[in-house]
């Protein structure tokens, strides 16, 4: 079966990317070929059903390559932005009837703030726009012949529900002209993630170390901390190894079993080395208030001491935490003097993150340095494009990610010759 062109992968990235394709070649025969029961299932889970699909402040900095150089990353960035960012996006969903809303902190949402209509619009464009779609079709080689590039694929066996499309059910061949390559990346395989995208480009590009990112960090926690499990709390926290910072961030943080979790908490992970690069030295350290100095806390529980019965002994931080931190700290801290200084700074011993199946994105992936700009076109072969979390992008939480997909997407169907 032939195509002008194939999309891999039917989500964010890929579906932006075959709507793109239809844009710009209108007489174009497209396929999208998805190993899953359904399309965009990332999406649909995402920013807890209410997709979090991008933010007003997208630059650069706001994203990371593990393997790139800073100047490469923000120049390679920095020239996919100046073809789709955030405006784009709002004009994107805007002409499918999707206005986007705002939050506080310029998260932007679809207004309905469901997930679920996103999926349904994206879908419906896509049979609006004649693209063909193969369901629970898996990828399992692509290869170069005669100017065209032949793709094995397998039928997957779990039969769910099914959407308005048809799927595969015995092993086939297809052949294009112009292959997209929209595989996402191996976080979250209970949502489709998966390292097959890596492997197919094996041959064809260099792929960098790959990381857990956004994901809860394992703790070294005693009988005594474990009634720190289910407290949240706003703070501020350091990633140390062996006295190196590698990483601070402030925001929300969640104690959980064995881990502390929260959008902060997450976003320290892609900075551990790999376990065998560390010297298992990893800290974390708290500090719960913040806004305050030392010497500002230490006053302000000296006041609360006066107004409470000092034959108790009562040093507490209740009021600047929950009762329950402060417990804990007290504990640990012994006297009020410790228990400042713990308020400020609170040492958890890391040992890892919950890993791949429970990360919401990986860090690292194909090489910038492999593809062309500002096509997304792979430098060994011209015909093959890529976008999405493959690439070695990642993006802070806020809807970062999700944009990264839509202007990648959106690049890559554009369909450059770059030779
Ligand atoms: C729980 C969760 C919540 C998130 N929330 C947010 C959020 O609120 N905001 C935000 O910006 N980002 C969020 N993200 C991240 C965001 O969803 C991803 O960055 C984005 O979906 C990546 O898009 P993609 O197209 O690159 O990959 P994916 O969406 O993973 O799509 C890749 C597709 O390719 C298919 N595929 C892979 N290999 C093959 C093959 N060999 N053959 C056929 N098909 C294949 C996969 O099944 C998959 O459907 C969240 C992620 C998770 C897991």
């Amino acid at each position: 079966m032939k195509y002008d062109c194939i999309v891999i992968g039917g989500g964010a990235s890929g579906v932006m990317a075959a709507l793109s394709v239809r844009r710009h070649f209108p007489e174009y025969k497209i396929l999208i070929l998805e190993k899953e029961y359904q399309l965009l299932r990332k999406v649909l889970a995402s920013g807890n059903g209410r997709c979090n699909l991008s933010n007003r402040n997208i630059k650069a900095d706001n994203y990371f390559s593990l393997q790139a150089g800073k100047s490469s990353k923000q120049k390679f960035l920095q020239t996919a932005f100046n073809i789709f960012s955030y405006p784009d996006t709002v004009e994107f969903f805007c002409n499918l009837g999707i206005p986007l809303r705002l939050d506080q902190s310029d998260r932007a949402y679809p207004y309905s703030e469901q997930a679920s209509s996103v999926v349904l619009t994206l879908t419906q464009a896509l049979i609006t726009a004649k693209i063909d779609v193969l369901l629970q079709a898996k990828v399992s080689s692509i290869k170069s012949a005669d100017g065209f590039l032949s793709l094995a694929a397998e039928p997957c066996i779990t039969v769910k529900q099914k959407q308005h499309f048809t799927y595969l059910t015995s092993a086939e061949t297809y052949q294009c002209k112009k292959l997209i390559v929209a595989c996402g990346s191996k976080a979250a395989e209970n949502l489709g993630g998966t390292d097959s995208g890596y492997q197919l480009l094996a041959e064809y590009a260099a792929i960098s170390e790959l990381r857990p990112g956004l994901v809860p960090l394992n703790l070294l926690m005693d009988q005594k901390a474990k009634i720190l499990v289910g407290q949240r709390f706003k703070g501020s926290a350091k990633l140390i190894d062996n006295n190196t910072l590698l990483a601070e961030t402030s925001g929300e943080f969640l104690f959980v079993e064995n881990g502390l979790s929260g959008i902060a908490a997450m976003e320290l992970a892609r900075f551990l080395p790999q376990a065998d690069q560390a010297n298992q030295n990893i800290i974390v350290e708290l500090d719960f208030a913040p806004d305050y100095q030392l010497s500002e806390i230490e006053e302000l529980l000296f006041n609360r001491q006066k107004i409470l019965d000092k034959q108790k002994e009562d040093c507490s931080a209740v009021g600047i935490v929950k009762a329950k931190i402060s417990d804990y700290l007290v504990q640990r801290a012994g006297s009020i003097n410790n228990l400042t200084k713990l308020m400020k700074s609170t040492s958890f011993k890391v040992n890892g993150s919950k890993g791949f199946p429970a990360a919401q994105i990986t860090a690292g992936g194909v090489c910038l340095s492999q593809i062309r700009m500002p096509s997304l076109a792979l430098k060994s072969q011209p015909n093959i494009y890529l976008c999405g979390e493959l690439i070695d992008i990642d993006g802070k939480t806020g809807g970062f990610n999700l944009q990264w997909a839509w202007t990648s997407g959106f690049i890559a169907g554009q369909l450059h010759d770059s030779i």
